[in-house]
C-alpha cells in the first residue's frame, strides 16, 4: 500500500509537472519516497519511576527492549514481513523472566500461569488468539498458528493445548513459566488482601506492532494476565479488537493495561476505526487542489507552505487519536497504555501511566527504548516527525 501510494504520489506530480512544466511547487514534490519500514514494542506500563527501580534493574530492562527491538527491525530491513518482525521481537520478551508473558508470567490465585496471546495480520484481517494456556512456552505462535491452521479465531485452555499437541508444538511443564519474584508477589497479595495493581505497580504484557516495506501492517500482544486472577479471568490481550488490532486500512495497535477497561472499550480496534474514518485525502489529492490554488493565487512559495502545513497537521492525526482513546479508558478509572504503528511508517507510544517499557525503530533511523515518562523526546503528547 505505501509502494503504491508512493507510486499514486509520483504519477500524480508527474502529471502535474507535464500540464505545467515551470511549475516549482509540482517539481518540488516530484520524488517518490523509498519503502518505508516501522516497529514499536511494548513490555507494559504502570508506576514506574526512575526513583524505585536500580540502575542494574533499568538496564536489564532496556537491554531486554533492545534485544527485541532489534530482533523485529532486522527482518523488517531485510525485507521480511510485519508479521515476521512482530514473532520475532515478542518471543524474546515471552522467553525473559522481566516480562509478564511466557516465562515469568504472573500467578493466578490458585498459584498458576495461565497465559493468553493474540496476534492479527492487517492484510487480509485474520487473527488467531488462545486464553487460558500452561504448557506451551511461545503462546504467540500457536496464536499465529491459530490464525493459520485451524478454521477458528480463539481457542481456549485444554482445546488449544490439544491443538497445539497436534499441530507438533514442544509442551513444557509449569516450571518453565514460575519465577519466584512473581510468586512473591501472588503471596503478598493474598496476604495483605491487595489488589492486583497494588502488589505489582505496573503491567507486564508485551507486544509489538510494525509496518513492512510492502505496506503491511500486524499486531501481536502476549501476557500472563494480572495477579491473583481467578474464576477463569480472560484480560484484553488475547481479545482481537481490545489488546490487539490491525488493519492495513489504519493502523496496528497493541495494548497493556487494566484489561478490563480496554475490553470494554475495545481500544485497539477503536483506535484503528476512528483513524480509518478520519483519513485525511491522499498527499497527491492534497497536492492537486494546492498547486490549483497556488496557480489562482501565483503564489509557489504560498502554496508549498500550505502543503507543510496541511500536511504536518494530519501527521499528527494518529498520535491525537490514541490519545483521545486512552482518555477514555483514564474517565471510566482505567489505565495503561498503548503502541501502534500507521501505514505511513509512524510508531507511537500513547500511555496514561507514569511509564511504560517501551521501543521503537524506523527506516526514518529511529531507534529507541525508554522506560519512563519524558524519557524520549517525543512523548504520548508529541507527534514524531517519522
Ligand atoms: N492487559 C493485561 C490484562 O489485563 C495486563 C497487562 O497489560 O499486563 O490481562
Amino acid at each position: 500500500m505505501q509502494a503504491m501510494k508512493n507510486a499514486l504520489f509520483a504519477a500524480a506530480t508527474a502529471a502535474l509537472a507535464t500540464l505545467a512544466p515551470t511549475h516549482a511547487f509540482a517539481e518540488a514534490h516530484e520524488d517518490a519516497e523509498a519503502p518505508k519500514w516501522s516497529i514499536a514494542i511494548h513490555g507494559g506500563a504502570g508506576t514506574l519511576s526512575p526513583d524505585n527501580m536500580t540502575p542494574e534493574r533499568r538496564a536489564q530492562y532496556e537491554a531486554a527492549l533492545q534485544e527485541a527491538l532489534d530482533a523485529g527491525a532486522q527482518i523488517l530491513a531485510d525485507g521480511g514481513t510485519a508479521m515476521e518482525a512482530i514473532q520475532a521481537a515478542i518471543i524474546p520478551m515471552e522467553d525473559n523472566p522481566l516480562f509478564n508473558a511466557g516465562r515469568g508470567a504472573v500467578f493466578t490465585w490458585e498459584g498458576e500461569n495461565e497465559l493468553d496471546a493474540s496476534i492479527m495480520d492487517g492484510r487480509d484481517r485474520s487473527a488467531g488468539a488462545v486464553t487460558g494456556v500452561t504448557t506451551v512456552r511461545n503462546p504467540i505462535l500457536l496464536a499465529d498458528r491459530v490464525r493459520t491452521d485451524s478454521p477458528h479465531v480463539f481457542l481456549m485452555g485444554e482445546g488449544a493445548e490439544q491443538f497445539a499437541l497436534e499441530r507438533g508444538f514442544d509442551v513444557t511443564g509449569p516450571e518453565w513459566f514460575a519465577t519466584e519474584a512473581r510468586r512473591q508477589s501472588l503471596e503478598r497479595m493474598k496476604a495483605e488482601e491487595m489488589s492486583a495493581l497494588d502488589v505489582d505497580h505496573k503491567f507486564g504484557t508485551v507486544g509489538a506492532v510494525a509496518l513492512d516495506q510492502d505496506g503491511n501492517l500486524a499486531a501481536g500482544t502476549s501476557t500472563g494476565g494480572m495477579t491473583g486472577k481467578r474464576w477463569g479471568r480472560i484480560g484484553d490481550a488475547p481479545v482481537v479488537g481490545a489488546g490487539t488490532y490491525a488493519d492495513n486500512r489504519s493502523c496496528a495497535v497493541s495494548a497493556t493495561g487494566w484489561g478490563e477497561y480496554f475490553i470494554r472499550v475495545g481500544v485497539a480496534q477503536e483506535i484503528c476505526t476512528r483513524l480509518r474514518m478520519l483519513q485525511p485525502p491522499p498527499p497527491e489529492v492534497i497536492a492537486m487542489r494546492i498547486n490549483e490554488i497556488g496557480e489562482v493565487l501565483e503564489d509557489d512559495e504560498g502554496a508549498n507552505e500550505m502543503f507543510e502545513l496541511i500536511m504536518s497537521e494530519n501527521a499528527k492525526i494518529p498520535q491525537q487519536i490514541a490519545d483521545g482513546v486512552m482518555a477514555e479508558v483514564k474517565e471510566l478509572g482505567g489505565d495503561g497504555g498503548i503502541i501502534l504503528v500507521t501505514p505511513e511508517g509512524n510508531a507511537l507510544y500513547s500511555f496514561n501511566t507514569t511509564g511504560m517499557y517501551r521501543g521503537r525503530a524506523t527506516s526514518d533511523g529511529v531507534n529507541e527504548v525508554a522506560i519512563f515518562g519524558g524519557d524520549v523526546e517525543a512523548e504520548a503528547s508529541d507527534t514524531p516527525d517519522h
